[in-house]
């Protein structure tokens, strides 16, 4: 092997960092003559036979494509390999992403609807969260469109102008994002099953699921008796039945603003919206057998009322909507018309801040009427102070992770049935 190419094979760097090398190393080789050999510039990813290849361009994200090209962001994700939001925030400039289900006629290289967007000044207060509900548009995006880390976007300033991207002003100069043709399809769905409405979500919240949405579930995939722990990084802070009373019958886990939100299990969604009180913007999943996972307070939804979603996939970024003093997703499993505590059913378990997993006895719930002892299901009931809900302040630990002295180390056992999917991460 030559020099120069175990130079472009090792070193790490962006793809335009590599084209450049290549392209110098290849002018060296031009004027060394006959003794030393060309060396080949890299070849460019193979076409795919399943869709083409947009190589990023600066300020465009993952997301950004998913909702250019109508394509899931859990597809393109799983696609290309992404399984981690720190490999979905760290993807560099010129990285070649297979796009599946399009043509490379329709790859949109210089401009048309990736670049488009709209600027905002912020005002006195504004916060990103604020932003990316008002438009529409995830707080990843913002980040990456803007260029902001982790640090830049907790000290904004105020009359600082952000680029939205992918959002349009229609005619009237309302501000808008068109939805894509999946979404379109999957709303059409929603609707003709009775889904999606501020209506639907109050039966959902109780537990009350129709025969034909637990069928429609089912196109997903079975649910196989335990839920993915919803946030990768996320940590626990508030479990079930912590709260005056015990009032809380649902668990927070913490997370950074803008990490993503994923599906605990397969099945439909079943609500995408804010329309109850409290909870922000909320995504409810209808489970087959009739189980409903909710997941509250998020700083955008992702996942549209219809879609069919399997465990794992993105449906959401973490936020801090409605009534919720920090960024957290305040997570509920509904059954019949009660809430159960979804502690013991969590792989790989329910996690705490440094990351180890809590001291929890594994269960499984395959079948409805098979319910472990080890998960406790009671009726919703109402805040003390009278909130509807919940009051929530997830930097308050109102209840330790529930410890038995008896139950195996989850950090050292892998629960004893198989995974569904993708519980490597
Ligand atoms: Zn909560």
């Amino acid at each position: 092997m030559s020099r120069g190419r175990r130079l472009l094979d090792t070193a790490p760097m962006s793809g335009l960092a590599s084209r450049l090398l290549a392209l110098s190393l290849l002018c060296v080789a031009g004027v060394a003559g006959a003794q030393t050999p060309a060396v080949p510039a890299p070849a460019p990813a193979p076409a795919p036979a399943d869709g083409a290849i947009h190589y990023l361009e600066e300020g465009e994200s993952l997301s950004m494509l998913a909702r250019v090209y109508g394509v899931p962001l859990s597809l393109l994700m799983a696609r290309n390999g992404i399984t981690t939001d720190e490999q979905l925030a760290n993807l560099q400039i010129g990285a070649p992403i297979v796009v599946p289900g399009v043509k490379l006629s329709e790859i949109t290289h210089k401009k048309p609807a990736a670049r488009k967007g709209v600027t905002h000044q912020l005002a006195p207060g504004e916060t990103l969260s604020e932003l990316a509900k008002m438009y529409g548009v995830s707080v990843r995006e913002i980040m990456t469109a803007n260029r902001l880390s982790e640090d830049d976007a907790s000290k904004l300033r105020d009359g600082k102008r952000l680029f939205l991207p992918g959002v349009e002003k229609n005619k009237q100069g309302k501000i808008e994002r068109k939805p894509t043709r999946l979404e379109r399809q999957a709303l059409a769905k929603a609707k003709r099953l009775g889904l999606g409405s501020v209506a639907a979500a109050g039966r959902l919240l109780h537990g009350y699921v129709e025969e034909r949405w637990s069928t429609a579930a089912l196109e997903a995939g079975r649910f196989g008796g335990t839920l993915k722990w919803p946030v990768n990084k996320g940590w626990f802070t508030r479990g079930y039945g912590s709260g005056a009373g015990g009032y809380h019958k649902a668990m927070d886990i913490m997370s950074p603003l803008g990490t993503n939100v994923r599906a605990a299990a397969n099945g439909i969604v079943g609500y995408s919206g804010d329309g109850l009180k409290g909870f922000g913007n909320m995504v409810m999943i209808v489970h087959a057998g009739g189980w409903v996972t909710l997941y509250a307070h998020n700083s955008i939804n992702f996942a549209k009322a219809g879609q069919l979603v399997k465990r794992n996939d993105v449906i959401a970024e973490v936020g801090s909507t409605g009534r919720s003093m920090g960024p957290h997703v305040h997570f509920e499993l509904i059954h019949e018309n009660k809430n159960c505590d979804p502690a013991p059913l969590f792989r790989p378990g329910v996690k705490r801040r440094n990351g180890s997993l809590a001291r929890i006895k594994y269960a499984s719930w395959p079948r409805p009427g098979q319910r472990p002892e080890e998960v406790r299901c009671a009726k919703r009931t109402k805040h003390p102070l009278g909130h509807s809900v919940m009051n929530e302040n997830p930097e308050v630990e109102a209840t330790p992770v529930p410890e038995d002295p008896n139950a195996p180390d989850p950090a050292q056992h892998a629960p004893s049935e198989a995974p569904e999917t993708n519980d490597h991460l």
